[in-house]
């Protein structure tokens, strides 16, 4: 383990394995998994870790950009980092340690072949656009929950689709402690908080605004009384523009199927591209 003027960070699995095995097994850690360059959603989670363990409790976050969430035509060559910043936010809103893996080979070693699939959740929205994806999540969480054994891990409902396939995989594989989902943080013009939004150049930052605009259309369609998917989503193209949409979704909220008419709790959900940068929201109904 090494200290940064802010926080102890770890760089091996093994240096992870060995840190928890200095706890009781019930010992009260809240866990946030993080690809780094964090903003205000990251810090959330990590305030909320905090409140939930209390000061006794351990709160440790993940900073790993993980290569086998990325598809070959992907961002991981132009995904933030910003490593030291990271560290010196993440100690400020009560984090106590960080494990930062030295190589990716830490989590994936180059023999690796053992991935974790959660069947059907993931075939729509973003599945569908990026083949693999959650593939790669769901195997870099279940590596990560295994060496850490928390007592809680904290996600974001920005991620929708993999919070709801993350809690599947955890109930399936019968793994220790509690998942919680926790509520999208924005930024004061209602665009959804991402690493990502810092390669957008500021024309395509201001363009995005139509997310948090169409969103709020939609909620104020469905507040009138709008229950069919194409009454929600009509000229979806025009209301988004100059973005280039990936998928606008209406979903079952827990199944995560389309459907064409809201009966039960729905998820609007959309992935669209503005100036090249893939951006992702959603919005329960
Ligand atoms: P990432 O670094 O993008 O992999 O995100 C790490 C965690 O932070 C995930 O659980 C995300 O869902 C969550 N997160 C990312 N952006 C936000 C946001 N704007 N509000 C709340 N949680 C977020």
């Amino acid at each position: 383990m090494s200290s940064n003027e802010a926080i102890s960070v770890l760089r091996s699995a093994g240096e992870a394995r060995a840190w928890r095995a200095t706890l009781p097994a019930d010992a009260p850690v809240a866990f946030i998994p993080t690809m780094g360059f964090l903003h205000d959603g990251h810090l959330s989670l990590m305030a909320e870790g905090r409140r939930r363990v209390g000061p006794k409790g351990q709160v440790i976050t993940s900073i790993f950009v993980n290569p086998t969430q990325f598809g070959p035509n992907e961002d991981f060559d132009r995904y933030p980092r910003d490593e030291a910043g990271d560290l010196a936010k993440a100690a400020a809103a009560g984090v106590d340690l960080a494990f930062c893996p030295s190589a990716p080979s830490e989590l994936f070693p180059a023999h690796s072949r053992t991935w974790i699939e959660v069947e059907g959740l993931g075939d729509a929205l973003c599945g569908r656009s990026r083949p693999g994806h959650f593939r790669g999540v769901c195997t870099v969480v279940a590596k990560l929950w295994g060496l850490l054994r928390p007592s809680i891990g904290l996600f974001g409902e920005k991620d929708y689709q993999q919070l709801a396939i993350l809690r599947r995989m955890h109930a399936d594989l019968n793994l220790c402690g509690e998942i919680i989902g926790m509520p999208i943080v924005r930024e004061p013009d209602g665009l959804a908080m991402s690493s990502r939004n810092s390669n957008l150049d500021p024309s395509s930052r201001e363009a995005a605004r139509a997310i948090p605009r169409f969103l709020a259309e939609v909620r104020a369609r469905y507040a009138a009384g709008e229950r069919a998917a194409a009454g929600l989503l009509a000229d979806a193209p025009a209301r988004l523009a100059p973005g280039r949409i990936d998928y606008v979704s209406l979903v079952d909220a827990a199944d995560l199927r389309p459907i064409d008419v809201i009966e039960r709790p729905a998820l609007c959900a959309l992935a669209v591209y503005f100036g090249g940068v893939r951006l992702i929201d959603n919005a329960l109904l």
